[in-house]
């Protein structure tokens, strides 16, 4: 089959890490870190990535580096450091723009950089605090000049839109793809869909990138907002609107960049899409989108021979795209990730004898972390939720290691915000491995929730055994409601 699309990645940033929390690196192993992503990434099967923004074009000089051919990796097309209104979306990486005058010289320092897309913030995006998601950011007016702009350069403009008003004026401006289309409108709630925008859409021929990841599967967003973006996804697609297989990696914690194989399954089921649909939606169809039609996405000649072998038949089984058997980007083979070892074997050979894992520290309560605002949606928007998945992963995994463990749950785990525990505070120097852990220094979620991935899934790092303490507090949860996992059994 022809290799994978991603509309919608990052490839500067690793998600190890918050979005705007990156570690500061040397531009060197900046450029080791990118170009090793983007291997996993070809690996992966992916072949063609869109590359939706970063600092310092970083993300452009891989891309001139894979098509040099110095490295290996997807073809990219990158927009650079995305248009966004002052201390808007994603200002941190250089976009900003107070005026309409300010914001086509972005557009135009973009070119001058020599961008293959433009990306336009045209509302607040969840992982930046005090953005407002619901509202627009630009005036359709400002918009339409910016896509002008952008048009007479030969380039097509991609929106992130949450609020239902951003996707109204992305699309009243001629935005070639609207980004994430959650339809955000009334205090957080998903899918509020617009019916004439979707019209519009559909007769403008604009193509939605939802950016629906493997970790959509814990349902980070809650039920009720998830259950809404299937309903809203189904209705574009009965619009006859194209769908793009889209991960945002880079920008989601705890979701690697190659694992768009599991998030084409996710869109498949929430968009109700036959599995035939949902590869050209990571192919021929994307391609097309993308501009990229003439060059790739279809296994006809004169294309680039970029294709992946899999193991089954991808249409019926999408689970077959986790299985690459051989990749070839420009007819360069290159060889498939394997699937990874067993865990428990690795954990062994790196003689670790005992895991504590506290698991819930991670837990989706709201007012979690350090993002919270005092709108609605932030409350209702678990940003690392997305690490729910893999905590249960965790814990499956460590209850069949045969190894000797420790599960500590402090509150319950659910997407249904069991109660406020407050901040998490260190208890002990040193407990949260290779990170800054001062008694008492107030540390985030997702930093807890990292180092925990670290040691699970990279064990060899660790010193043998790993322990893990923080301790919740405002309020802490009362220790008789701790509990503890022993062979398989609540303890
Ligand atoms: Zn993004």
């Amino acid at each position: 089959m022809p290799g994978l699309i991603d509309a919608h990645v990052h490839v500067e940033f690793s998600e190890r890490f918050p979005l705007h929390d990156q570690p500061e690196l040397s531009a060197a192993q900046l450029r080791q870190e990118m170009a090793e992503r983007a291997l996993r990434m070809l690996r992966s099967g992916i072949t063609t990535a869109r590359d939706l923004g970063g600092r310092n074009y970083a993300a452009l000089g891989l891309r001139d580096a894979i098509r040099k051919g110095e490295c290996l990796g997807p073809r990219l097309l990158c927009a650079g450091q995305p248009l966004t209104v002052p201390r808007g979306h994603c200002h941190q990486w250089g976009g900003e723009a107070g005026s309409l005058e300010e914001a086509l010289a972005v557009v135009d320092r973009q070119v001058e950089n020599r961008v293959d897309w433009i990306k336009v913030m045209a509302t607040g995006g969840m992982r930046t605090p005090g953005t407002n998601v619901e509202e627009a950011a630009f005036s359709v007016h400002d918009l339409k000049e910016v896509v002008a702009r952008a048009t007479a350069k030969s380039l097509a403009v991609a929106a992130h839109a949450h609020g239902a008003q951003g996707v109204v004026h992305a699309v009243q401006a001629g935005c070639r793809t609207v980004e994430h289309c959650t339809w955000i409108a009334k205090a957080g709630q998903w899918g509020c869909v617009d019916a004439s925008t979707v019209e519009a859409m559909a007769r403008q021929g604009i193509a939605v990138a939802p950016t629906a990841h493997a970790n959509w599967r814990s349902k980070p967003m809650g039920h009720r907002n998830y259950t809404r973006m299937c309903s809203a996804l189904q209705q574009l697609r009965a619009a006859g609107i194209q769908l793009l297989a889209s991960s945002d990696a880079g920008a989601i914690p705890g979701l690697p960049h190659d694992a768009l194989h599991a998030g084409i399954q996710v869109l498949a089921e929430m968009a109700r899409m036959t599995p035939v649909e949902a590869l050209k939606a990571a192919t021929s169809a994307s391609a097309a989108v993308l501009g990229l039609e003439a060059e790739c996405g279809r296994l006809i000649p004169r294309l680039s021979a970029d294709f992946l072998v899999v193991a089954g038949n991808p249409t019926e089984d999408l689970g077959a795209l986790g299985r690459p058997a051989l990749v070839v980007v420009e007819g360069r083979r290159v060889e498939p990730l394997a699937p990874p070892p067993p865990w428990p074997k690795v954990a062994r050979q790196s003689r670790v004898k005992k895991f504590i894992y506290v698991s819930a520290i991670m837990a989706n309560g709201k007012n979690l972390g350090d993002e919270v605002t005092e709108s609605d949606v932030y409350k209702n928007w678990n940003n690392f939720g997305s690490v729910l998945e893999k905590k249960l992963a965790a814990e499956e995994y460590i209850k069949k290691s045969g190894l000797d463990y420790t599960i500590i749950r402090p509150v319950p785990m659910s997407n249904d915000f069991p109660r406020d525990v407050g901040g998490i505070y260190f208890a002990k120097p040193d407990s949260l491995r290779l990170r800054d852990s001062d008694v008492g220094k107030k540390i985030s979620r997702d930093d807890v929730g990292l180092a925990v991935l670290d040691a699970i899934f990279n064990p060899k790092a660790s010193r043998g055994t790993f322990e893990l303490v923080g301790v919740a507090g405002a309020p802490p949860t009362p220790r008789d409601q701790w509990w503890e996992v022993k062979d398989g059994q609540k303890a």
